[in-house]
């Protein structure tokens, strides 16, 4: 084993995983200007996490936070400091798979700029960062800090915690990885959908034709919260799944399965359980 690698490196088999390799010039980076990034991943590991990584010194400071982040100051959720990864690992969405370190499905759950409010290595290095961040989902102050918990041996324990401003919310009210769980690059969820031999079989039998709800006219728009989404020309496909083989059909149930060669492969590509989709 090459002694010189970083952890990062050491955990993985670039030869499996489609996680990124680590920089060959690592510090080159150190140099550049502008705005730090900073990256949320959501990671269904053995268990559900959310790994928030700042870039600094060249490199992506990381930590684990079980719960997630909460806008409610009150909530100090644990935040587990782990090793540094690549830069390039901010955009990394994906399956590591099975066997490997830290297998399972990993996505961007947020994405932005962070803004140090003091010289951020010094403060990095005493274990009290103040910030702001200007991501998709999160924004405002926000402080990690380093605690010494009971219990916590020699993990390096820190604190993630909203600061009071007008972004915080109570968590009786409002939870942000409720209510956004999706990835911020795809739309994609974490849904565990995908086929495993260990999941159980759905009860009973998909049906073998489908007759999906159309829009109807109205004349005024329905009352409460709502939201609506543009119209795009094309075709509704509803696309069934039976024991991993698709077949696509028009809304009225003409077979359309040979006329759309690409999309079927796509489908199966996802290797979903039987299940119709409507798209
Ligand atoms: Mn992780």
């Amino acid at each position: 084993m090459d002694k010189t690698s970083s952890e990062y490196t050491r955990k993985r088999n670039f030869d499996v995983t489609s996680e990124p390799k680590e920089e060959a010039l690592r510090g080159r980076s150190k140099k550049a200007v502008g705005a730090l990034r900073f990256v949320i991943q959501k990671h269904d590991a053995r268990n559900l996490h959310y790994d928030f990584r700042l870039e600094l010194d060249g490199t992506l400071k990381s930590w684990a936070v079980p719960k997630g982040p909460s806008l409610d100051p009150q909530d100090k959720r644990l935040a587990i400091h782990v090793e540094d990864h690549p830069l390039s690992y901010a955009a990394f969405e994906g399956r590591i798979p099975r066997g490997q370190y830290g297998a399972g499905d990993v996505i961007v759950w947020d994405q932005g700029i962070w803004q140090p409010h003091d010289d951020p290595l010094k403060a990095y290095a005493s274990g009290k960062l103040k910030f702001s961040l200007v991501g998709e989902k999160l924004s405002g102050d926000w402080t990690l800090v380093r605690t010494r918990l009971k219990g916590s041996g020699d993990k390096d324990h820190w604190l993630l915690i909203k600061e009071r401003d007008e972004l915080a919310r109570p968590s009786s009210e409002y939870s942000i990885v409720e209510a956004q769980p999706q990835s911020v690059i795809t739309g994609a969820l974490l849904a565990r959908v995908k086929a495993n031999p260990r999941d159980p079989k759905p009860d009973g039998p998909i049906p073998d034709v489908f007759k999906p709800q159309l829009a109807t006219w109205v004349s005024e728009p329905p009352s409460g919260d709502w939201l609506y989404e543009i119209k795009f020309d094309g075709y509704r496909i509803l696309a069934r799944i039976k024991c991993a083989a698709v077949r696509l059909y028009t809304r009225n149930g003409h077979d359309w399965t040979e006329k759309m060669p690409l999309q079927v492969k796509a489908i199966e590509a996802l290797e979903l359980q039987d299940s119709w989709l409507d798209g």
